[in-house]
C-alpha cells in the first residue's frame, strides 16, 4: 500500500507507528515467478526529526513457495524484511536521497509496497533447497531419491556413447 506522508508533517519529534498491508502477490526472479503464501502486514514507526527528516523502520517477513533446486519439491521460501530508511522534509515537500538512488517517495505517498519488494530481491538466495542434504532427482529414472532408492547406474557418461549404446540396444532386439 502507499502511505499518506502528509500526515506526519505536524507531528515533529514525534513517532507514530502505523500497520500497512503489504500488496505483493509474488516475486519474480531471473524470470520465473514465486507466489506469496503468507498474509503478514508491517509495522512501521516514523520519526519526524525537528521537521527536516522523516525516518522510517520496520521489520516483517514474506513468505514464498518455490521449488527446490535439486528435487523440484515445493518448500516455503522465508525472506526477513528489514526497512530502515530516511526521508527528507523540504519546505513540506518529501524527498529519498540514498546511497542506492532508491526513491520510495512520489507526490507525498511512501510506496510501502516497492519498499519491500527490493529488500525481498536483496534477500533472496541463491539456491533454494529442500534441505541442505538433499539428494535430488535420479538422472536415469528422475526418482526423487530423497523419497526412493533405485538401481540405476548413475554414473556420468558421454552423450554421445549413449546415443551409440541406444542404436546398439536397438539393433540387439531386431
Ligand atoms: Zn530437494
Ligand atoms: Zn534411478
Amino acid at each position: 500500500m502507499k502511505i499518506d506522508l502528509s500526515q506526519f508533517l505536524e507531528k515533529e519529534d514525534q513517532t507514530v507507528t502505523c500497520d500497512a498491508a503489504i500488496d505483493i502477490k509474488s516475486v519474480s526472479v531471473n524470470g520465473m515467478d514465486f507466489p506469496r503464501t503468507d498474509s503478514r502486514s508491517v509495522t512501521l514507526t516514523f520519526y519526524n526529526s525537528e521537521g527536516h527528516t522523516l525516518y522510517v523502520s520496520g521489520k516483517t517477513s514474506l513468505t514464498f513457495t518455490a521449488g527446490c533446486d535439486r528435487c523440484l519439491e515445493q518448500v516455503d521460501v522465508d525472506i526477513p524484511v528489514e526497512i530502515s530508511q530516511e526521508i527528507k522534509i523540504t519546505d513540506e515537500v518529501f524527498s529519498m536521497d540514498n546511497d542506492e538512488g532508491l526513491d520510495y517517495v512520489a507526490e507525498g505517498f511512501l510506496d510501502i509496497d516497492g519498499m519491500i519488494m527490493a529488500e525481498v530481491h536483496l534477500g533472496w538466495p541463491s539456491k533454494i533447497l529442500c534441505k541442505d542434504d538433499c539428494l535430488g532427482l535420479c538422472p536415469v529414472c528422475g526418482k526423487n531419491r530423497n523419497l526412493f532408492t533405485c538401481d540405476c547406474d548413475t554414473e556420468v557418461r558421454d552423450p554421445r556413447m549413449m546415443q551409440f549404446l541406444d542404436v546398439f540396444s536397438n539393433s540387439k532386439e531386431v
